[in-house]
C-alpha cells in the first residue's frame, strides 16, 4: 500500500438529528463533520440522500463462533443442553471452524449496525483472523477455564500469552482482552494470575459475573465473602474490568463497581432465554453511575446478534422492572446500545476526532416511518434497517448487502455439518 496515499470517504446530504449534514473520514478518524461538508477529490462519496446518519453500535458480550451452534438443542434444561449438546461439539472445535462460525457472526452483526464486539472464546487467533478480515474491530478475548483446579491452567495461561503474540499482528482494530470464563469456574490462583498479567500489560479484563445465584452462594462458601468484594480483593475490579451480566449483583457492589470505575454489560434476551432469574438492576446500577453497556451474548442463547432487537428488550424489561413507561427513555437506551455510557467499551460518538465508525440507516423503510427516529430504532426497527455500515473509514455494507455474506454462510454451514450441529 501506498503509504502516502490517504483514504478520504465522504458522505454527502445524510440526514443527522433531523439537518442535511456531510460527514468526511480521512484514514479512519472523522475530520469534518456538518451542513456544509463537501467531498475532496479522490475521495470515496456516498450520496446520502434517505439515510440517516447514527453511531454504531456496540455488542459488549458475546461468543461469536457459537453461531455456528444456532437452534442446537434449543428449549433444554441449561446442564442437559450443555453436557448433551454443546460440550461436546465444542470438543471437536478447530481454528477454521471457529473462523468461520465468527466470520458469520461478523457478517451478522455488520448486517445489523455493530461496529465492534467483545469476544469470549476458544481458538482466540482465529477469531481475530476473522474480525480483520471481515473489518470489524473486535476485543478478542484470551480464554482461561480450570475448573477451579490451578494444576491445570499452566498450559492455559501460556497458551493465553503465546495467543497475544497472535493477535498483535492483527492491525489496530483488533485488540485483546482475558477472559477468565468466570469466578465459579477459575480458580483463585488463576484469577490472581489475571490480575497481575492485566496490570502489567494494560491489558482489560472480561468476565463473567453474576449471571445466576449461585454464584453468590458458592462465592460465600469457599471465600467467606460476596462475588464483589471477593474480585476487588483479588484486584480483578478495575477501569479495565468488563462485568457481563451482573442480575444478581446488590448495592453495595454497584457502589464499588463504580468506585473501581468498571463496566458492566447486561444481556437481557440471553437472561430472558436461560431464565436466570433475576432482572439486571440497571436503575440502580446507574443510580451509583457505573459505566452499562448491552451485549447479545453468544448466538446459542439469544439466537441472534442483532443488537436493535436487543435494545428493545432492554428498554422494556427495564420500564417493567420499575413499574415505570417513563424509565430509560429512547435516547438513554440507545447510548446504552452504542457504549456512549461505557467509555471502556470503545464505541465512537459521531463527532469530529472520533472514529469513523458509523452507519447510514434508511429513514424510508415502513419500520421507522414517518419520524422520530431514535424511538422507532430502539423499539420498531430490525437491525436490516441498515443500509451503510462504516468502520474505520471503510464501507462494510452498502445497500443493506454485505458483499460475502453468500460464501460465508456456505462455509459456516460445512463446518456446522462437519461439527455434527446439522
Ligand atoms: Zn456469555
Amino acid at each position: 500500500m501506498n503509504a502516502s496515499a490517504a483514504h478520504g470517504l465522504t458522505v454527502r446530504g445524510a440526514v443527522l438529528d433531523g439537518v442535511e449534514v456531510g460527514l468526511r473520514a480521512v484514514d479512519g478518524t472523522v475530520v469534518a463533520l456538518g451542513p456544509s461538508v463537501t467531498a475532496e477529490p479522490g475521495d470515496e462519496v456516498i450520496a446520502g440522500s434517505g439515510l440517516a446518519l447514527v453511531a454504531g453500535l456496540v455488542n459488549g458480550h458475546t461468543h461469536a463462533a457459537m453461531t455456528l451452534f444456532r437452534g442446537f438443542g434449543g428449549d433444554l434444561p441449561l446442564m442437559e443442553w450443555l453436557e448433551s449438546k454443546i460440550w461436546p461439539a465444542e470438543a471437536r472445535l478447530t481454528d477454521d471452524d471457529v473462523y468461520w462460525g465468527t466470520r458469520l457472526a461478523c457478517a451478522e452483526m455488520i448486517r445489523t449496525g455493530t461496529v465492534r464486539f467483545w469476544d469470549m472464546y476458544w481458538h482466540p487467533a482465529a477469531v481475530a483472523r476473522a474480525a480483520q478480515d471481515a473489518g470489524i474491530r473486535a476485543t478478542v478475548g484470551l480464554p482461561l477455564i480450570d475448573g477451579m483446579d490451578p494444576a491445570r491452567s499452566t498450559k492455559l495461561r501460556a497458551e493465553a500469552i503465546e495467543s497475544l503474540d497472535e493477535l498483535a499482528v492483527c492491525g489496530p482494530r483488533i485488540g485483546a482482552s482475558f477472559t477468565p470464563h468466570g469466578i465459579y469456574t477459575v480458580s483463585e490462583e488463576s484469577l490472581s494470575w489475571v490480575a497481575e498479567e492485566s496490570a502489567v500489560r494494560q491489558l482489560p479484563v472480561h468476565i463473567h459475573f453474576l449471571e445466576v445465584e449461585s454464584e453468590v452462594t458458592g462465592c460465600i462458601e469457599r471465600a467467606g465473602t460476596r462475588p464483589g468484594p471477593y474480585l476487588d480483593r483479588l484486584g480483578l475490579l478495575t477501569e479495565r474490568t468488563v462485568l457481563a451480566h451482573g442480575c444478581w449483583m446488590e448495592e453495595a457492589e454497584f457502589e464499588l463497581a463504580a468506585a473501581r470505575g468498571a463496566t458492566v454489560v447486561t444481556n437481557p434476551v440471553s437472561n430472558l432465554k436461560l431464565a436466570v432469574g433475576r432482572i439486571f438492576p440497571y436503575a440502580v446500577a446507574r443510580h451509583h453511575r457505573v459505566a452499562v453497556g448491552l451485549g447479545t451474548d453468544g448466538a446459542s442463547s439469544n439466537n441472534g446478534l442483532d443488537m436493535l432487537q436487543d435494545v428493545k428488550v432492554f428498554a422494556l424489561l427495564q420500564k417493567y422492572a420499575a413499574n415505570d413507561p417513563a424509565a430509560v427513555p429512547a435516547e438513554e437506551a440507545w447510548q446504552v446500545a452504542t457504549g456512549g455510557l461505557a467509555p471502556a467499551l470503545g464505541g465512537a460518538p459521531l463527532a469530529v476526532g472520533a472514529a469513523a465508525d458509523f452507519l447510514l440507516v434508511r429513514v424510508d423503510d415502513p419500520e421507522v416511518a414517518p419520524g422520530y427516529l431514535t424511538d422507532n430504532l430502539v423499539y420498531s426497527a430490525p437491525g436490516t434497517v441498515v443500509d451503510t455500515t462504516v468502520v474505520d473509514g471503510r464501507v462494510l455494507m452498502s445497500g443493506g448487502v454485505v458483499p460475502d455474506a453468500d460464501e460465508v454462510v456456505a462455509k459456516a454451514r460445512e463446518a456446522a455439518r462437519r461439527l455434527g450441529v446439522l
